[in-house]
């Protein structure tokens, strides 16, 4: 039984970002290696796991749209199919290591993964199989991180959890500023009026209306750690 942890079911958005590593590729082995192998020790806790990835390592629609004529629903679409690749890639690797896992896209593509149907998910989780939400939302001008707290909501995961390559949220961005100042706790109500760059939004809206993670705040985001190198610290398992 897993009564006993504090989450019964996460939502895990890893970005593209954090899969490129440190690597000149677009992904770095590694990193969906111990990607997977956190994931894997997670779910044999008897935690269910969902992932949305991002595909920002590959393609970030909005810093193409615009060029040479690529409207921005074009190039969300191309972002979107992103995302696609690395949900396959993250399949293959957690498979190797024997995690079962399904791909579900949110636009069919049946030759290579399942469309999207929330209820199937839900029954994949409870089989304990992990499952990869990818292209987003399906829709351009939404991110990856809108899709995560989309999906969080529709499953009815206790929590959404980000894997970036920062450690959690800054009162200012600390590449800038050597005197930010890593924040423990925050409320969404913080986040925005502050206008700190932690998700987009659409996205922290969405989890501010519907409660995720609860209690208004959005410290359980920061749980989530990958270093430059590689290397995955599985903060969040030690709070469950
Ligand atoms: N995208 C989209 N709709 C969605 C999710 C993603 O159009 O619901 C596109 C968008 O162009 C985005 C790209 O897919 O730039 C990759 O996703 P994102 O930038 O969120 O990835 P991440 O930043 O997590 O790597």
């Amino acid at each position: 039984s897993n009564s006993s942890y504090k989450w019964r079911r996460v939502l895990l958005k890893v970005s593209g970002e954090a899969l490129a590593g440190d690597q000149a590729q677009n992904i770095d082995p590694k990193v969906t290696m111990a990607i997977a192998r956190e994931v894997a020790a997670v779910t044999r806790l008897g935690i269910e796991v969902a992932i949305v990835v991002g595909g920002g390592n590959i393609f970030r629609g909005s810093s193409w749209a615009g060029c040479s004529g690529l409207d921005r629903s074009s190039a969300d679409y191309i972002g979107m199919l992103a995302t696609v690749m690395n949900a396959i890639f993250l399949q293959a690797t957690m498979e190797s290591i024997g995690i079962p896992t399904r791909v579900q896209t949110a636009f069919r593509m049946s030759e290579v993964a399942e469309p999207y149907i929330r209820r199937r998910a839900v029954r994949h989780l409870e089989k304990g199989r992990v499952v990869i939400f990818a292209a987003g939302t399906g829709n351009p001008f939404f991110t990856t991180d809108t899709a995560a707290a989309l999906r969080c909501a529709e499953i009815n995961a206790e929590v959404m959890l980000k894997g970036t390559n920062v450690d959690g949220v800054y009162n200012d961005n600390p590449k800038h500023n050597p005197n930010a100042s890593l924040l423990e706790t925050i409320t969404y109500q913080d986040v925005i009026s502050r206008d700190l760059s932690v998700m987009d939004m659409t996205a922290i809206t969405l989890c501010q209306e519907n409660n995720i993670p609860g209690k208004l705040h959005l410290y359980l985001f920061i749980l989530f750690l990958l270093s430059t190198c590689g290397f995955v610290k599985l903060i969040w398992c030690y709070d469950i």
